[in-house]
């Protein structure tokens, strides 16, 4: 079984995010949405609440699964026998930070990553423009599933 693992905060989930994972799912038997949860962190969403989100959205495809994990993601890939990474890229930004993550990555485990060009339509969107708007009480629900509810 091809299982891929598509990694991130998710702080919260995106409607670019969506669009990748769905996009990612024809070359895999399964996509595991992976939330990387880090204890120094500080979040908007409780993981909880992010997980809530990820399993409401997906939850009339079993092919798409989420889960949490901490530490290195391509442990996280091993536990699971994953041997793929999904990423998104939206710009040049995004490519220059990717880029050494992957190739460690892929030094230090057999963990492919396979990047995706984001939808010009959805490039300027982030998690973290999300969160700035919804704490200084405005109206992200453009950039946002149905599902994620603030
Ligand atoms: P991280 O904290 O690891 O950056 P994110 O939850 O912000 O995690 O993002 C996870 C992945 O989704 C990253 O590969 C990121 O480039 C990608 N991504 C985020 N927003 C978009 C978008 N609008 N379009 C395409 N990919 C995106």
């Amino acid at each position: 079984m091809k299982i891929a693992v598509c990694p991130g905060s998710f702080d919260p989930i995106t409607i670019g995010h969506v669009d990748i994972i769905k996009r990612a799912l024809p070359l895999f038997d399964k996509v595991v949405v992976a939330i990387g949860y880090n204890t120094e962190k500080k979040y908007l969403f409780t993981l909880k609440q992010r997980k809530q989100f990820i399993d409401e959205i997906f939850k009339d495809d079993d092919r798409i699964v989420c889960d949490s994990y901490e530490g290195l993601t391509v442990n996280f890939c091993k536990s699971i026998n994953s041997k793929y990474l999904i990423r998104g890229l939206r710009s040049s930004a995004d490519f220059e930070y990717e880029k050494p993550i992957a190739m460690l990555n892929h030094s230090i485990s057999d963990v492919e990553t396979i990047f995706f060009i984001s939808r010009p339509e959805y490039s300027h969107i982030s998690s973290s423009i999300v969160r700035e708007i919804i704490v200084n009480k405005g109206d992200a629900s453009q950039f946002l599933p149905a599902a994620v509810k603030y």
